[in-house]
């Protein structure tokens, strides 16, 4: 067993021992969670080997805060934090996503309404440069402008190696009530008072159809009269139209969704008995990740978040409703809960909301020549919204910095990769990952 101190050298003899000059990536113990595509340039880079990070440092039950490498996934993160009755602020629902990636990626959920993302709830980080200087960064201390700049980079600003977050009481079991309503505005004024009140703990939805929306609200609570769990046959998201309460285990609640959020594969009964159990969402990726060369282009669904600021939700739904018309969707309430350095000011100018809502599209069939990414990008440019960058990115330079706060990052660029050997954001995420020999 190495050293946290260990681990920090290994890689800064890798970072000053690279082979070539090409632009490197990393490579971690669990499954990447972007969208596998077909000619990432990533795939050939040469790797900074970062898969020994992935222990947890120390939970201090009292202060209620962990630290930990940044290759812990949430499985294990849970599993050691309701040993002490506690859990992370934010728990993202695929079970092999793990806390670097949460942070350097992006990661919300149910509890997002309250806490934002993962990354609100961190404290400090250690971050590795790419000249291989170690970093601490705080929101108060000196390299706090690094600190806020770090969420959503994918990893082009640095290493993450050490992750300081907050921890939140936990109970045993939640318990979920879900209410059900038939058109947009009772279900979007639904979620402004819970969120308003602040009386529930966690808050998500599944809008079915566009007659069929779903609020599920949940509670911790002590005792439960019965738990389902939603891990072979059972499939959530279709429980939520089905029921009108639920309990689960509180790592079940997390997970609930490990199986594929609405995009659930295998579908059949009998493909659910005999597959089911094994297709956790890991495996899904590592597949596809594994025979992309041989699976049509068209088969691999849109999976993207977008993120609507709440007053325009009624009007992007009208819209949507006519150009995509692909339901189940899974919608989180997320707050942004400080003017992040790292949108444009311009941008967030624009946009007056503190109450989001992220529309998880996943499972659309591309139909044809249509661009669906492409689509939701200009729609989001109008709106004032954002979606995530895992999968199909198609923004050209100039719009993705009008979105993107283009003098922060440079600047913090300047200071931990001069020589942009980890790439530059719109390079890695919008040339690179889509095929760009860059
Ligand atoms: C089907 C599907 C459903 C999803 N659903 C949700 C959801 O509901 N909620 C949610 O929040 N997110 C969701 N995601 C997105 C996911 O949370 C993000 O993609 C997240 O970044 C994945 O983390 P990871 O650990 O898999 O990181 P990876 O995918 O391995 O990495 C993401 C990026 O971060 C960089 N990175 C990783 N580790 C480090 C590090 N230590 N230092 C610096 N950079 C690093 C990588 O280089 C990469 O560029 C979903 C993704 C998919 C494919």
């Amino acid at each position: 067993m190495m050293t946290h101190e260990e681990k920090i050298n290994h890689i800064i003899q890798q970072l000053q021992n690279r082979h070539s000059t090409e632009p490197v990536s990393f490579r971690k113990k669990a499954v990447s969670h972007e969208v596998p595509r077909l000619n990432d340039r990533r795939y050939s880079d040469e790797k900074i080997d970062l898969s020994a990070l992935k222990e947890i440092l120390h939970i201090d039950k009292e202060k209620q805060i962990c630290i930990a490498e940044p290759g812990i996934t949430f499985d294990d993160l849970v599993k050691a934090t309701l040993t002490y009755g506690l859990v992370p602020a934010i728990v993202p629902e695929l079970k092999t996503i793990t806390i670097g990636g949460a942070v350097a990626g992006c990661s919300l959920e149910s509890m997002s309404f309250k806490y934002g993302g993962f990354h609100d709830t961190c404290l400090e980080y250690e971050v590795i440069t790419a000249k291989g200087e170690v970093l601490v960064c705080t929101p108060d201390n000196e390299n706090n402008l690094l600190f806020q700049m770090v969420h959503g980079t994918f990893g082009t600003l640095g290493i993450l190696s050490k992750l300081t977050f907050r921890l939140i009481p936990a109970k045993p079991f939640v318990k979920i009530t879900y209410r059900k309503f038939h058109d947009p505005e009772s279900y979007l004024s639904a979620i402004w008072q819970h969120y308003v009140d602040q009386d529930v703990d966690f808050m998500d939805g599944i809008i079915h159809s566009p007659e069929s929306w779903v609020l599920s609200l949940g509670h911790f609570t002590d005792k439960a009269s019965y738990t389902h769990r939603y891990d072979w046959m059972r499939i959530y998201y279709q429980s939520t139209g089905r029921r009108t309460e639920d309990y689960l285990r509180t790592k079940d609640y997390f997970f609930r969704y490990d199986r594929g959020v609405t995009n659930v594969t295998p579908k059949s009964f009998l493909g659910r008995l005999f597959l089911g159990r094994f297709m956790t969402s890991a495996r899904t990726l590592m597949l596809v990740k594994k025979f992309r060369r041989w699976i049509p282009p068209e088969m691999i669904p849109v999976t993207v978040d977008v993120f609507i600021p709440f007053s325009k939700v009624s009007l992007f739904m009208d819209w949507y409703r006519r150009e995509m018309d692909h339901f189940p969707l899974w919608c989180v309430p997320y707050k942004m809960v400080r003017r992040y350095e790292w949108i444009s000011g311009n941008f967030l100018d624009r946009v007056k909301d503190e109450l989001f809502l992220d529309l998880a599209i996943y499972g659309m069939k591309k139909k044809g020549d249509k661009n669906v990414y492409r689509i939701l990008e200009e729609k989001l440019m109008d709106t004032g919204g954002i979606k995530t960058l895992i999968s199909g990115n198609y923004y050209t330079e100039s719009e993705f910095w009008k979105i993107w706060n283009k003098d922060n990052y440079d600047h913090i660029k300047r200071r931990t990769d001069p020589e942009n050997i980890f790439r530059d954001l719109y390079t890695k995420t919008c040339r690179a990952a889509m095929g760009e020999r860059v």
